[in-house]
């Protein structure tokens, strides 16, 4: 039986991009290529905040309990090492036991799947058909994979995502491409032809964070750079934070260089509806 390192499991309104204001089941799966210590930072610092909590890790049971960061990767737990063991490994029987528990009405109605890290397609790819097979998960319609759009689906998934797209379902691939406030390398984060290969089997979309007028012309320039390798999908900018205190700083701003793009806004509903807590 497949097994998936599981991070958080929970069921809240999607915050960000396409489907904002959907209520969702969100997997979120253990593991990450990225660091993306340079969020929330003066541009070329990185963030140690997390080492302090590292430092304290056994006073720690549950994921839930880990104290939430406002610099760096707001997801830490959900890749870094030294929290792994918060993260059980669970069977694809009883991840599915736990959503049907979620979900309100104990069946799929309206609700949509969102499978994020982390990065959900860098270890999982060959678990997810045992997952979306399981028969109490024929009533769902949608699933988005929130990814940083750095890894290449395999030949399976990528075969197995044609099929299960083609009975009228969707499947939508929310990009958070990394631009250098990530604190990654461009040459790491900007892939626009593995993302490309994502719109052969689904929607593919573009969701870049950006604080900065910097930061807004490195989003004109990856936005170009997929576009010349053939990226079709829409692009949105979303403002930089995990905390009100900083989101709402820029937010207007992000909106208005939007709209000047032809771009979309998202923002992030689960900061001001939920700050931002775990299990959001
Ligand atoms: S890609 Fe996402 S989960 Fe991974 S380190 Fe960056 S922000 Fe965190």
């Amino acid at each position: 039986m497949s097994k998936i390192k599981v991070a958080e499991l929970f069921y809240s309104i999607q915050g960000e991009g396409k489907y904002q204001g959907v209520p969702s089941v969100f997997l979120r799966t253990f593991g990450c290529n990225f660091k993306c210590a340079g969020f929330g930072m003066p541009r070329g610092e990185l963030s140690d905040e997390v080492e302090d909590i590292a430092q304290v890790v056994h006073m720690y049971n549950e994921y839930k309990e880990l104290p939430l960061v406002s610099t760096g990767c707001d997801s830490y737990a959900s890749w870094d090492p030294r929290f792994k063991h918060l993260s059980p490994l669970l069977s694809t029987e009883s991840i599915v036991g736990s959503i049907m528990g979620l979900l309100p009405n104990k069946t799929w109605v309206d609700e949509h799947l969102v499978i994020t890290g982390g990065e959900p397609l860098l270890g999982w790819q060959r678990q997810y058909p045992d997952l979306l097979d399981h028969p109490d998960m024929t009533g769902l319609k949608e699933i988005t994979f929130e990814t940083n759009g750095t890894q290449q689906l395999t030949p399976e998934f990528r075969e197995y995502l044609h099929n299960w797209n083609k009975v009228g379902r969707e499947i939508t691939f929310s990009v958070s491409a990394k631009l250098p406030t990530s604190g990654e390398k461009w040459e790491d984060a900007i892939k626009p032809e593995i993302v490309c290969t994502y719109e052969e089997v689904g929607t593919a979309y573009l969701k870049f964070v950006v604080a900065t007028e910097q930061d807004i012309a490195d989003a004109e320039c990856a936005a170009g750079a997929y576009r010349k390798a053939g990226f079709t999908g829409y692009v949105y900018l979303m403002p930089v934070g995990g905390v009100e205190s900083v989101y709402t700083l820029n937010a207007k701003n992000v909106a208005l260089a939007a709209m000047k793009r032809g771009w979309r806004y998202s923002d992030r509903l689960q900061v001001p509806l939920f700050r931002n807590a775990w299990g959001t």
